[in-house]
């Protein structure tokens, strides 16, 4: 089995751990912002309904801003305010409200777990992190830990990328924080640091802390609630630990959570040396001819043809206008014709490559895809009929596509 870690880099002192959640707690209860979902889980009776507003947050927030999130959340729960409603309603509603929130994949499996936990479950949330984890589909670690912890009280840590910066910052931990031994490490943390007694206003309040004081590029460490017990904080105003290092110190060089021996301490960086992660892999490049194809409608507004995507994969289920993926160097007059063959097979007759009218490209960036899409434009004369054996594909107006389930990529084209 691998050496446990040094012990600078753990809590091992309770009354260090009882100090430090003693000042997290009141700086939480002096500074905590009002969130709907912590309001509705702090006074809601019923605690299947608490157990599914975390949810709906959590799923909500993952890589999504807390500003973002509130407008989306307030309707959601506005339309399905219990997990029978969300059960009821269908996957185009859902897309619908999920539409600019991105990663559609999180609404769609949403539903799809709530449906399990009606038909299953008999319309009850499990109430433990480790059953939640197991019965719900999509919901992972973190989001049982925060689902249990603040909905049934349930003394289990969470670690998200809040927390993963904080607790590296407090321990000065600078191996990999994307790696599975780090990781490992900081969830054991995480459960021995929870307050027994406020575990879900604990768990808040050290994300709450990384969102709004031990922020990733300018901390604000003077005014930091547990800056006397942050080991970056105290190497940033006493330098670099001795030389000869103490028992609590790290062995040279080996320590699993130190940084590498070839990326030391960078005194410019001040506590901002942590945590530090492996170099990401760049997106891949993809290039999709998309294009709007334009028609007169019955009272003389234009319409627009908006095509269905597949059930899987990328922008599951959205609406886009017709798009085909193009091979990297293609020229631009053979792009044309492979579009123009491409819309033919919609509109049931021939296209000519010459008649689509090149608008410009627009560039977004998916989380793993840096995706250019270059658009085209095709005014229609007369009347179009859609071959139904393709995906499903309607007109709309600008404002009935803007009320669609289409992506922010397809609002820029
Ligand atoms: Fe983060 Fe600074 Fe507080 Fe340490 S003292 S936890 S680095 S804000």
């Amino acid at each position: 089995a691998p050496a446990p870690p040094p012990a600078r880099h753990l809590f091992s002192y309770p009354a260090e751990v009882e100090a430090l959640r003693g000042n997290l707690l009141a700086w939480y209860d002096r500074c905590k912002r009002d969130l709907p979902w912590s309001l509705l889980a702090a006074t809601e009776p019923d605690a299947d309904r608490r157990g599914y507003a975390v949810w709906v947050s959590e799923i909500m927030l993952q890589q999504t801003q807390v500003a973002t999130v509130i407008d989306y959340y307030n309707r959601w729960m506005q339309k399905w305010p219990t997990l029978q409603a969300l059960a009821q309603a269908s996957l185009e509603e859902v897309n619908e409200l999920w539409a600019g929130l991105g990663y559609y994949s999180r609404g769609k499996r949403l539903q799809e777990a709530a449906r399990k936990v009606v038909s299953e479950l008999a319309g009850r949330m499990p109430r433990t992190a480790e059953d939640l984890q197991k019965l719900l589909p999509g919901v992972g670690q973190y989001t049982a830990g925060a689902i249990a912890s603040i909905s049934y009280g349930q003394a289990t840590g969470v670690v998200d990328g809040n927390v993963i910066r904080v607790l590296c910052r407090l321990r000065c931990i600078g191996a990999d924080s994307s790696s599975p031994a780090v990781i490992d490490q900081l969830w054991d943390m995480a459960n021995v640091l929870v307050d027994r007694s406020r575990p879900g206003d604990f768990n808040q309040a050290l994300m709450e802390l990384g969102a709004t004081v031990c922020v990733p590029k300018a901390p604000l460490c003077g005014e930091c609630p547990v800056k006397q017990h942050c080991q970056a904080w105290r190497r940033k105003l006493f330098g670099n630990p001795p030389k000869v290092p103490d028992v609590e110190d790290c062995g040279v060089g080996d320590c699993p959570l130190c940084p590498p021996a070839t990326e030391p301490w960078d005194s410019s960086l001040g506590v901002t040396n942590f945590p530090r992660k492996a170099a990401k892999k760049p997106p891949r490049a993809m290039r999709t001819a998309t294009c709007v194809l334009e028609r007169r409608g019955c009272h003389g507004a234009p319409e627009y043809l908006i095509v269905q995507r597949p059930s899987s994969g990328l922008l599951a289920g959205l609406w886009e206008f017709p798009s085909l993926p193009l091979a990297q160097d293609l020229q631009e007059e053979r792009e044309r014709e492979e579009l123009a063959d491409h819309l033919q097979a919609w509109m049931g007759r021939p296209v000519a490559a010459k008649g689509l009218r090149f608008i410009g490209e627009v560039i977004h960036i998916f989380s793993h895809i840096h995706q250019t899409y270059v658009v085209y434009s095709l005014p229609l004369d007369g009347d179009v009929t859609l071959d139904p054996a393709l995906s499903p594909s309607r007109w709309v107006t600008e404002d009935e596509f803007h009320a669609s389930a289409v992506s922010t990529a397809m609002k820029k084209v």
